[in-house]
């Protein structure tokens, strides 16, 4: 099936080691996980439910996708960054490298040379080209960690590019201990950010615990976007 686009929009990042910067948010319909709803019974937290069918959104083309992104980009350039649902699930994949491949016609500021891709982590990162990787790994309170693709974490190794994160959401004190023992196997050196499940997880709490990490990139990453706007959507 041929992708779906969700939406594209200028904002600023509202996360990671590019929080506050200027980003052009490309949003790929479609991905097949339902984060946080977990068989006892817990809520769907995923932020982007609208995104979650094939079907969301509008079909465009490549080239109408280029001149929407090029219209939208400020003056300096924006970072552009890929998102979903999943860019990386079925077809939406070819999508995303197609895009990427674009990358000195819409990638206009050079401090940020190639699309950031937003990954759920269950899929594999390996074959693809000219990107930066925010993969999320999904925790136990997910409900969704069987489905991550462990190789990744080789994989990120092996790129061993300064702009590639990771990430962990934070629903409790299992999934936090259970990010300590994910690097004592994989002793990842990456941007480690870990954000609260909201209205679950007390912020402050989560600090605390990263006071004592042992983890060189770990650091805490509240959402810039929902302080200044709350929970909408195309902000
Ligand atoms: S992977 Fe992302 S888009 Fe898919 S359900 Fe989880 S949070 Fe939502």
């Amino acid at each position: 099936m041929t992708p779906h686009i969700n939406e594209i929009y200028l904002s600023v990042s509202g996360e990671g080691i590019t929080a506050g910067v200027p980003t052009i948010f490309i949003r790929i319909a479609g991905c097949s996980l339902r984060c946080g709803a977990t068989s006892d019974g817990r809520r769907l937290w995923c932020d982007t439910p609208y995104g979650l069918s094939p079907k969301a959104g509008t079909q465009l083309t490549i080239k109408e996708m280029q001149t929407t992104i090029l219209e939208l980009n400020p003056p300096a350039g924006a970072q552009v960054l890929i998102t979903g649902g999943e860019p990386l699930e079925g077809s939406n994949r070819t999508l995303t490298q197609n895009l990427s491949n674009l990358y000195p016609k819409i990638c206009l500021n050079p401090r940020h040379p190639f699309p950031r891709i937003e990954t759920n982590g269950a899929e594999p990162l390996d074959n693809l080209k000219f990107m930066n990787f925010t993969m999320d790994y999904k925790l136990p309170g997910s409900g969704m960690e069987q489905h991550m693709h462990l190789d990744n974490f080789r994989i990120l190794a092996q790129r061993n590019n300064p702009l590639d994160e990771l990430k962990f959401v934070v629903r409790d004190k299992t999934d936090y201990n259970r990010t300590l023992e994910l690097y004592k196997e994989y002793q990842f050196s990456l941007w480690t950010l870990y954000s609260p499940v909201a209205d679950e997880l007390d912020p402050k709490e989560l600090a605390e615990w990263l006071k004592s990490s042992p983890i060189p990139g770990a650091r805490l990453s509240l959402q810039i976007h929902k302080v200044l706007w709350g929970n909408q959507k195309g902000v």
